[in-house]
């Protein structure tokens, strides 16, 4: 398992593996907030965060929120708004110790315009 937490540690969550890889997306939200993505399934990831304590942002489709820290501005995860435990939901490995996340290949992905991974898996 692996622990991330916001600055101030309002936000934390536990993902449960290591996971394969690492998503650096370029959609117009990701290349602002520069967050390294590690996907699981909703009911898979533990999230530890005060009724209030983040703020959600929600934009374009509206399929899903962006929540980032209440106090300390980080951006801690996004979660898709139907509340399916089965769905995929994302936490922000920029959030995890930075030995933790050293050795985790990080894959570019056009979340911009073709919505594939821009490399070879
Ligand atoms: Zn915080």
């Amino acid at each position: 398992m692996i622990e991330g937490t916001c600055h101030c540690g309002a936000v934390s969550f536990t993902f449960p593996k290591r996971p394969d890889w690492l998503t650096s997306c370029n959609c117009s939200v990701c290349r602002r907030y520069n967050p390294l993505w590690a996907y699981a399934k909703v009911s898979e990831i533990s999230l530890r965060a005060a009724e209030g304590a983040t703020i959600a942002y929600i934009h374009g489709d509206k399929t899903l929120a962006m929540h980032s820290c209440q106090t300390c501005g980080c951006t801690t995860h996004w979660i898709g708004l139907d509340s399916d435990k089965s769905a995929k939901m994302a936490v922000n490995f920029r959030m995890c110790s930075a030995s933790e996340i050293a050795n985790i290949r990080v894959r570019n992905f056009d979340g911009a315009e073709t919505w594939e991974y821009l490399d070879q898996e």
